[in-house]
């Protein structure tokens, strides 16, 4: 079943005063089914953070629709949407906003306690999810002690089933790289469904398809199918290349 339905996603940007309009996206769609791994690749402003933006209902299409589970996310209303994604997606992007009096764990429970959830309950459902991703001494630190990805992982212990990260390698050294996307890797083959925008090659060809975009379309897309990862690096490389020197492909 597909988990995602973007269909003819367009987005303009229109400036509040003068200047002239960015159109951001154009006509994109894709499907999602559920427990996959997909990256979004593509140059710098070609759209990628916009697309991931209106996944997480953090902005509104233009026009088009986001189909999640098959409830229209652009038809939510906007009293609605900060509990929605509470409820169903994760995030994760280079820079977290977190409370630096509040351990981890407390920073993970204070938005579903404020929703409502009670703590004891919430503390319950954490504890094994903690143990199975290895976090559970993470958990009693305060923010200022651990790393940039000890944090990411943290992120993901709320067990969302859709993980929308945006350059979640960008501020890691290769180390903690490493470590996170084999815990994307984990995570993916427990059945949560990924979409990671990466500038990293190697990120990407962990994934099970890449989709690549440029001027805010779909350019096109590698399934990695049987390909070892050398062979996945090499093909997106070549279409990266493909990409900057104007070749022409359709999705
Ligand atoms: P990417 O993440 O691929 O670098 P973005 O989605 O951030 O690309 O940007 C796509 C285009 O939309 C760029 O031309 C960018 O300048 C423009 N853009 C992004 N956000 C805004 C905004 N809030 N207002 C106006 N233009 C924007
Ligand atoms: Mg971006």
């Amino acid at each position: 079943m597909a988990v995602l339905d973007v269909k003819n996603l367009k987005k303009i940007y229109r400036p509040r005063f003068g200047g002239n309009q960015v159109q951001a996206l154009s006509d994109v769609s894709f499907d999602l089914e559920s427990g996959e791994f997909v990256a979004v690749m593509g140059e710098s402003g070609s759209g990628k953070t916009t697309l991931l933006n209106i996944l997480a209902a953090l902005d509104r299409p233009t026009s088009g629709q986001v189909l999640l589970n098959g409830q229209d996310l652009t038809a939510i209303p906007e009293g609605r949407l900060a509990a929605f994604r509470r409820e169903n997606l994760g995030f994760v992007f280079q820079d977290f906003n977190l409370l630096d009096t509040f351990s981890l764990q407390d920073n993970i429970l204070l938005p579903l306690v404020l929703a409502g959830v009670p703590y004891g309950q919430m503390q319950k459902r954490l504890q094994p999810l903690a143990a199975q991703l290895g976090l559970t001494e993470l958990l009693k630190k305060f923010p200022y002690e651990v790393s940039g990805g000890q944090k990411q992982r943290a992120a993901l212990i709320t067990h969302p089933q859709l993980i929308l990260a945006d350059e979640p390698t960008g501020a890691l050294d290769s180390r903690s790289s490493d470590e996170l996307l084999k815990l994307f890797t984990r995570i993916n083959e427990g059945g949560q469904t990924i979409v990671m925008v990466t500038h990293s090659v190697r990120a990407a060809s962990r994934a099970g398809r890449v989709l690549f975009i440029r001027d805010g379309r779909i350019f096109h897309q590698l399934y990695r199918g049987a390909c070892s990862d050398e062979q996945q690096f090499q093909r997106i490389s070549d279409t990266l290349t493909m990409l900057q020197t104007g070749g022409e492909r359709h999705a």
